[in-house]
C-alpha cells in the first residue's frame, strides 16, 4: 500500500471530514441522550458522502474532488444549523472554518468562490428560516450582515494569504529543485563534511572514490599544512580534487574533476602530432631510397643471369631477397607516411573481409588455420584498398602469433551508428607492458618485423573516421576490435 497516498490532500481531508463532523455534532449536547436525531442522520450522511469520495477520488482530478467536498459541506452545516436553534445556533462559525480550509486546499480562487456560495446559500437558510419563526426582520437581516460580512472578508484574507504563501512555496521549490538539478547534472562531485567527519551532502555515489575523498577531507580539516588540492588516481581514472575550508574551518568542502578524457586527448596528441612529424620526415627519406633501390635490384637481376654458373649465385640471390624485403618495408613505410585523401565508395563489410583474406591466404593455409566467420550486414564508406589493407595487417598478426590449426574468429555487427568487427586468436598474446606501444610505428617484437601493421592500419582507420581497440591476455589470446561509422 501506498501510504503517501493515503494522507495525500484529497484522501486527508475525506477521512477527516465525517470525523470532524461526528465531533463537533456529539460534542454540542452535554448529554448523549439530548442529541437529536436528525444529527444521527447527518452523521450517518457525511459518512456516506466520505465513502462516495473515497471511491470518486481517483476519476477525477483533484480539484474537482475538493470543490465537490466544500459545496457538499455547505447544505450539511445549514442542516447542524436548522437542528441547532436556527437563528439562534453558533455552527454558522463553521463556515469560517470551511472558507479557511478551502483556502488551504483551493488556495485563492477556491477561497473566493466558496465564501460566495456560502453567502448565497446563508442568505437562502436565513429566509426559509425566517418564514416559520417569529423573529424581527431587522434581527435577521442583522444577522445576514454580521455573519455574511464575516464570510466575505474570511474569505477575501484567506484567500489572499493562501495565495502568498503558495507564491512563496513554490519560489522555495523552484530554488531548491533548480540547485538539486544544477548539483545532480554537474560534471564534478561535491562533498562537503563536517570537522567530526560526518558527510554533509554529496552527489558522489557511494563506493571507492568517495571514501579517498572523504578520508582527505576529514585530513584537510585536521592537519591546516594539507594541500588544498591534489591528483588522485583511482580505479585507472585520474582526478583532481580541490578543496576549501569553511565555515571557520568547520566543514571541508571538496570538488573532484575527472580528468581522464582529458588526459587521454592529450596523450593520443602528443602521440599522433610525433606519428605525424616522423612519418613526413620518413616518407620523403622512404621516396628517395625507392628509386636507387630499383635500379640496385636491376643491376642485381642483370648480374644474376650474367654469372648464372659462378659460385658467388648464393650470394646474389641473397642480396635479392633482401633488396626485396627492403622494398616491402619502404613500401609499408610509404603507405604509413601518405596521408592521402581516402576515396570514399559504399563498401559492405564482407566484401572488406574477403579481399583482406584473399591477400592473406598464403600464410593461412601455410599454418593451416582455420578461420571462423560470423558476419553481419552493413556498409561502410571507405577505399576498399587501405581498408583491405588495413585488415590484412591484423589478419597477418593473428596468423602469425597463432599456432599451427588454431582458430582464427572474423566476427562483425553493428549498432545504430557505428559498425564493428572482432578479429580474435588464440594465440600468444600480448604483454601488459607492450600493448601500450604496439600501435607505435617500428614497435615489433619479431625477427625480421617492420612493426608498422598497426600504426598503418590505425592510421587507415582513423582517416575513415574510425579506431580500434585491443584486448589480450598471455597465453589465451587477442582480440582486436575494428570500428567504423556506418555509411
Ligand atoms: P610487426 O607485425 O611487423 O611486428 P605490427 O605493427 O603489425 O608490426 O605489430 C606490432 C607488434 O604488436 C608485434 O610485433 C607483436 O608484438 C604485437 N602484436 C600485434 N598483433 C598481435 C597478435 N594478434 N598477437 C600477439 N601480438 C601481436
Ligand atoms: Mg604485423
Amino acid at each position: 500500500m501506498d501510504y503517501s497516498e493515503l494522507f495525500s490532500k484529497r484522501t486527508g481531508l475525506i477521512i477527516l471530514h465525517p470525523l470532524l463532523i461526528t465531533f463537533v455534532l456529539l460534542t454540542s449536547y452535554p448529554i448523549i441522550y439530548d442529541i437529536p436525531t436528525p444529527f444521527w442522520y447527518i452523521i450517518l450522511a457525511s459518512f456516506i458522502l466520505a465513502t462516495i469520495f473515497l471511491l470518486l477520488r481517483n476519476r477525477f482530478i483533484e480539484k474537482t474532488v475538493l470543490y465537490m467536498i466544500f459545496l457538499t459541506d455547505i447544505p450539511i452545516i445549514g442542516f447542524m444549523i436548522h437542528y441547532s436553534g436556527s437563528l439562534e445556533s453558533m455552527f454558522p462559525l463553521l463556515y469560517v472554518l470551511l472558507i479557511i480550509l478551502s483556502a488551504l486546499y483551493l488556495s485563492k480562487k477556491g477561497a473566493y468562490v466558496i465564501s460566495l456560495c456560502i453567502v448565497i446559500f446563508f442568505a437562502f437558510l436565513l429566509f426559509i428560516e425566517a418564514r416559520d419563526s417569529n423573529y424581527s426582520t431587522q434581527m435577521v437581516m442583522y444577522r445576514f450582515y454580521i455573519f455574511g460580512l464575516l464570510f466575505l472578508f474570511t474569505g477575501i484574507l484567506s484567500g489572499a494569504l493562501s495565495a502568498r504563501y503558495q507564491k512563496g512555496t513554490e519560489e522555495v521549490e523552484r530554488l531548491r529543485i533548480t540547485t538539486e538539478e544544477i548539483i545532480k547534472n554537474l560534471p564534478s562531485g561535491i562533498i562537503t563534511v563536517s570537522d567530526k567527519g560526518i558527510i554533509i551532502y554529496t552527489n558522489i555515489p557511494e563506493g571507492p572514490i568517495r571514501h579517498r575523498v572523504h578520508l582527505y577531507i576529514i585530513k584537510l580539516l585536521k592537519d591546516p599544512n594539507a594541500q588544498i588540492s591534489i591528483k588522485l588516481e583511482i580505479a585507472k581514472r585520474y582526478y583532481v580534487l580541490s578543496c576549501a575550508r569553511i565555515y571557520d574551518s568547520k566543514v571541508g568542502l571538496g570538488i573532484l574533476q575527472d580528468y581522464t578524457e582529458i588526459r587521454k586527448l592529450e596523450e593520443q596528441s602528443r602521440i599522433s602530432k610525433q606519428t605525424k612529424l616522423l612519418a613526413e620526415l620518413g616518407g620523403s627519406l622512404a621516396h628517395e631510397i625507392r628509386n636507387p633501390l630499383a635500379s640496385i635490384r636491376g643491376l642485381l637481376e642483370l648480374i644474376r643471369e650474367a654469372r648464372k654458373n659462378s659460385s658467388t649465385l648464393h650470394f646474389i640471390n641473397m642480396a635479392l631477397k633482401e633488396s626485396t624485403r627492403l622494398n616491402e618495408i619502404v613500401t609499408d613505410f610509404l603507405n604509413f607516411a601518405q596521408f592521402v585523401p581516402v576515396k570514399k565508395n559504399r563498401l559492405s563489410i564482407s566484401e572488406i573481409i574477403n579481399e583482406a583474406l584473399i591477400d592473406i591466404i598464403h600464410r593461412v593455409d601455410s599454418k593451416n588455420i582455420k578461420i571462423v566467420r560470423q558476419d553481419s550486414v552493413f556498409y561502410v564508406l571507405g577505399d576498399l584498398n587501405k581498408l583491405k589493407s588495413c585488415f590484412a595487417n591484423i589478419l597477418n598478426n593473428a596468423c602469425e602469433a597463432s599456432q599451427k590449426g588454431q582458430v582464427i574468429k572474423i566476427v562483425s555487427y553493428s549498432n545504430n551508428n557505428e559498425g564493428f568487427v572482432e578479429i580474435r586468436d588464440y594465440g600468444k598474446g600480448i604483454l601488459s607492458r607492450e600493448i601500450k606501444k604496439i600501435y607505435d610505428p617500428f614497435f615489433t617484437t619479431k625477427k625480421g618485423g617492420t612493426g608498422l601493421g598497426l600504426a598503418i592500419a590505425r592510421n587507415i582507420l582513423e582517416s575513415h573516421g574510425g579506431r580500434i581497440e585491443v584486448k589480450s591476455k598471455i597465453g589465451k589470446g587477442t582480440t582486436f576490435k575494428i570500428v567504423l561509422p556506418l555509411a
